[in-house]
């Protein structure tokens, strides 16, 4: 057998307020999940969106995660090869992944916002509380070459081309077998913005695969943007990490914990003496 490759996971937060206890969970199984395989944990600041995020959540996450356990390898604080470990620090090599994936024809420039896209759109599942609408694929250039020819970003929205009717599939480690079907679950979705911005799922992919990320465990909430994001891997060609979607925690009337205004801070609960 070949020798497997060595665990590396990580945990990334985004810093728009502090840490609760549905990111205490996902956070404590990331780091349980490294420690048995005996791997690297990188910590990773999620903090591209600039008006939402905030240093002082950014300093106070690395705190909490501190006062629960939380022990990592690499990061911010401790430095390491993959440095930088803050997003808002890297804006060069985003805008290569975006230069990648617009030679790849995989993206093109999009005037549509999200209104219009709310507008003219029905969402995909009335029952699913993520359910983004679907972007028309009517407003999709048809030439498959429309934006090549641009050098930067500019002033649009750059949205990926889902492959239509395609079945995206992926087993993961916590949740089984799942699918979703590209321009049915999820339509064209957005990797730049046009303040500048890198999406979310440009940023994730781009920073996992710089770091050489193993195994992504993180929230249920992410499952569609992990069908999303596999197809940005594709478009790079690279290999995508082995998924690990830990379960939500939730109310006692099914609601979301970190949905809730009033969803308790890893430091309230700490301050009142509870354990997590
Ligand atoms: N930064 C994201 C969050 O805090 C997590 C993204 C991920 O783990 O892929 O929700």
């Amino acid at each position: 057998m070949p020798p497997s490759v060595p665990y590396r996971g990580r945990i990334a937060p985004t810093p728009t307020g502090f840490l609760h206890l549905g990111h205490a969970r996902t956070f404590s199984l990331a780091a349980e999940r490294c420690r048995q395989a005996a791997g690297t944990l990188i910590l990773r600041i999620e903090d591209l969106d600039t008006q939402r995020c905030k240093k002082h959540f950014a300093e106070a996450a690395l705190e909490d995660l501190k006062s629960i356990g939380i022990a990592w390898h690499e990061g911010p604080d401790l430095g390491g090869p993959c440095s930088p470990y803050v997003q808002s620090e890297n804006a060069a090599y985003f805008l290569e992944i975006w230069k990648r994936l617009k030679d790849a024809g995989a993206i093109y420039p999009c005037r549509r916002s999200r209104k219009d896209v709310a507008a003219a759109a029905r969402a995909p599942h009335a029952e699913d509380e993520d359910a983004e609408p679907i972007f028309p694929p009517e407003w999709r250039p048809s030439d498959p070459d429309f934006g090549k020819d641009f050098a930067d970003p500019g002033d649009y929205n750059w949205r990926f081309r889902v492959p239509d009717g395609e079945i995206i599939t992926f087993c993961d480690a916590i949740q089984g077998p799942q699918n979703f079907v590209a321009g049915k679950d999820f339509g064209d979705f957005v990797v730049w913005r046009r303040d500048g911005v890198p999406a979310y799922e440009l940023a994730v992919v781009a920073d996992d695969i710089r770091m050489g990320i193993t195994e992504v465990v993180r929230g249920a909430d992410l499952l569609k943007s992990t069908a999303r994001q596999i197809l940005i891997y594709r478009a790079l060609g690279a290999t995508p990490p082995v998924w690990a979607h830990a379960p939500l925690i939730l109310d006692e009337n099914g609601k979301r914990l970190a949905k809730r205004s009033d969803a308790l801070s890893v430091r309230t609960l700490l301050a009142r003496g509870i354990k997590i």
